[in-house]
């Protein structure tokens, strides 16, 4: 090993053992005893004077300089090491890279824009975030300040984590930053990092959150998004497999890897969703084209129009499956009823056609009957000239008259089936008409209540059916209102059944643009009108209908340029499992006749 002794001393001790054993004063006899009291090899490079002695490795003075370096930091104390290596090799080459190396990364540092971090955290420290007291942020800080005091790159990093978070009004950015702590692969001394670092920072536990942060992400990926990629097999496998990984990335280095593949899994699902908006664009535009083209074929066929209303309704509004679902039913069954008014119709046609038929071939038999009658009385005419005397007339006259009454009758009868066949064409006509008219009407009434196009009853049981089935599908509930007009009889007396009829449009009409589209309004009877709430619980049931009672004070009823108010009393309940439309249509009757007893205007809820 070395001995640090001072030049001076070694050069005289040196001098002082050449005389002691006697040994001839020469150069080499000088150095190689120099050597021996300086510590240093033979064949290495010290010299007395100190000097690099041509290529030799100067390893004392190097070594000198290793020992001045300070060494506290980690940076430091793994160059100190890095030194000492290059030393004990004797390997001038690695000296020089590990000092070079150091003296680059403190410049690096010293580029950190320190200045504007001082002035960010002074800015943020004075000003107010959402959950963070000032004692937090001095917590935190301090957290943050003793745990990467060591290392300045760790500690730039770190307080612009915390920044970065107050500015988010959260608090985790710098712990998780220590979760993260390791980042420094070449740092291998662990004295200061805050490993284990359990402990709450302020209040929450930060790894406990970061852990559901990444459950819910992993979950996320496996349920909202690869669920919704059914079509692409290999980026809903993706999908899976980031879930899997982020599940166990830990390490910097495999965050770091999960981060860009996430990045990249994005930029594909960007590029399927634009594909699937275009997609969906011009199937639209392929629909309205079809639906216009229908249009203009079947301006006659009033019927249809109804049909096609439904689907032009539904392709003006935003998609949704519950509309399209609806529609479908609604078309279906508008088409089965027409089925069945087409094939009265086509009856009635046939009847016609048949009487027709019927009555040319009695036309026919009548002519038939007529020419014969022509041929006998031309044959009377004929006995008639020949006869000689009187007596032969007598028998010609009883044939003549015989015939004629004959063909009286005929055409009496005749005449009499004509007035009844036209009398049934008639009647066919009719009910043709009448038919056709049915089957117009049915496109837009099967389900719909006439007065206010909203449901009918039969539109509500159908409706129910569905909901119920949708909730049980889906362990949701379902709530139904009945509403009933209060005092509807006296606006109806006080300014007649027109005005009573234009109020229960209104009342409608604020009922649809009041709910969320998923709710249905149907009217029940008379003034009273039931809603359906899915997926909505008894209480907000309750509110939705208090809330509809307060846009009812808010959009008056006009009559006359008059404001009127009309008001309701509400019953709500909610759905059982074992409840059929009627028997949870009866207790919400029960509580809307509870609310007509308290006064009017209100909400009940069945208990
Ligand atoms: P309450 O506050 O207790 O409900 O009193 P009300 O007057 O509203 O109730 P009531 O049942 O006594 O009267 C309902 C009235 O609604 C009677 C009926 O003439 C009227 N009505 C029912 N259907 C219609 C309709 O289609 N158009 C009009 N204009 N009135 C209707
Ligand atoms: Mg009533
Ligand atoms: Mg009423």
């Amino acid at each position: 090993m070395t001995t640090n002794k001072n030049p001076f001393e070694v050069a005289r001790e040196t001098l002082r053992l050449l005389a002691a054993r006697r040994i001839a004063p020469t150069p080499d006899h000088y150095q190689t005893l120099y050597n021996e009291i300086a510590g240093v090899k033979s064949g290495e490079a010290a010299t007395p004077t100190g000097n690099n002695n041509g290529n030799a490795f100067p390893e004392k003075q190097l070594r000198a300089l290793a020992a001045a370096l300070p060494k506290e930091a980690p940076d430091q104390l793994r160059l100190a090491r890095q030194l000492e290596e290059a030393l004990r090799d004797g390997n001038w080459e690695d000296y020089k890279k590990h000092l070079t190396s150091f003296v680059e990364d403190l410049t690096g540092i010293q580029r950190l824009a320190w200045g504007e971090l001082i002035s960010d955290l002074l800015r943020q420290w004075g000003a107010r975030h959402t959950g963070l007291t000032t004692a937090r942020k001095r917590e935190s800080l301090e957290h943050v300040l003793t745990s990467s005091s060591a290392n300045p790159e760790n500690l730039y990093n770190r307080l612009q984590a915390l920044l970065r978070s107050w500015g988010q009004g959260r608090e985790l950015e710098p712990v998780e930053g220590n979760s993260l702590d390791n980042s420094d692969a070449n740092d291998t001394d662990t004295s200061n990092r805050d490993e284990g670092n359990e402990a709450p920072l302020a209040g929450n536990n930060p790894h406990r959150l970061l852990s559901e942060l990444r459950e819910l992400f992993a979950f996320t990926l496996e349920t909202a998004v690869a669920t919704q990629l059914n079509e692409d097999p290999r980026l809903r496998d993706d999908a899976h497999r980031l879930a899997n990984d982020i599940r166990k990335a830990r390490a910097p280095e495999e965050l770091e890897i999960f981060l860009t593949r996430l990045k990249r899994f994005v930029f594909k699902l960007e590029l399927l969703a634009e594909d699937h908006a275009e997609l969906r664009a011009s199937l639209l535009g392929l629909l309205r084209l079809l639906v216009e083209n229908i249009d203009q074929l079947v301006i006659d066929d009033h019927w249809l129009q109804g049909q096609i209303a439904v689907v032009r309704e539904i392709i003006d509004k935003p998609l949704s499956q519950r509309a399209i679902d609806d529609a479908e039913r609604r078309l279906k069954e508008v088409l089965f009823k027409q089925s069945q008014l087409k094939a009265g119709l086509n009856e009635a046609k046939e009847a016609i056609k048949n009487m027709l038929a019927g009555f040319v071939d009695h036309l026919a038999d009548f002519a038939e009957a007529t020419s014969d009658y022509h041929d006998k009385i031309s044959a009377c005419a004929d006995k008639i000239s020949a006869a000689n005397d009187i007596s032969q007339l007598e028998s010609v006259i009883a044939d003549v008259m015989h015939e004629t009454r004959s063909i009286q009758l005929n055409a009496q009868k005749s005449r009499d089936e004509l007035r009844l066949t036209q009398q049934q064409v008639r009647e066919s006509e009719q009910r043709i008409r009448e038919l056709e008219q049915e089957l117009e009407e049915t496109s837009v009434l099967v389900r719909h209540d006439q007065l206010t196009g909203v449901l009918n009853r039969r539109g509500l049981e159908d409706m129910f059916s569905k909901e119920a089935a949708r909730a049980d599908r889906h362990e949701t509930t379902l709530c139904i209102g009945l509403l009933d007009i209060d005092n509807f009889k006296k606006l109806n007396d006080s300014m007649g059944h027109d005005a009573g009829d234009k109020a229960l449009v209104h009342l409608a009409r604020v009922c649809r643009e009041s709910l969320r589209p998923q709710d249905s309004v149907s009217r029940y009877g008379g003034e009273e009108f039931v809603i359906l709430l899915p997926e909505t619980l008894l209480a907000d049931a309750e509110q939705t209908l208090a809330r509809l009672q307060r846009d009812l004070t808010k959009r008056f009823f006009m009559h006359d340029n008059e404001k009127v108010l009309i008001t309701f009393s509400a019953g709500v309940a909610q759905r059982r499992d074992d409840d059929t439309l009627a028997t949870v249509l009866k207790r919400a009757d029960e509580a809307m006749y509870t609310a007509k007893q308290s006064g009017k205007n209100r909400v009940i809820s069945a208990p």
